[in-house]
């Protein structure tokens, strides 16, 4: 199991990143993958990953805004 701490190149600025899966919250996922949203500079990267807490895919999001679904009030 790793130590929590992925790199990745961002696919947007192509430097390479370091960010931290946030294994508490994790915890509290029982169903797979997981959409973890990674601020960077100014553009943000959805990391998607799976119960092994590896990355399973990556997409780029220049803003982000939080969403809702009616199913959720
Ligand atoms: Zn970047």
């Amino acid at each position: 199991m790793a130590e929590g701490l992925k790199w990745l190149q961002c696919p947007v600025c192509k430097k390479t990143i370091s960010w931290k899966v946030p294994e508490e919250a994790l915890k509290k996922v029982t169903r797979f993958p997981v959409a973890i949203v990674v601020k960077h500079e100014d553009h943000y990267l959805v990391c998607y990953v799976d119960s092994h807490l590896q990355l399973a895919d990556t997409e780029v999001a220049v803003t982000y805004v939080e969403g809702k679904s009616k199913d959720d009030e």
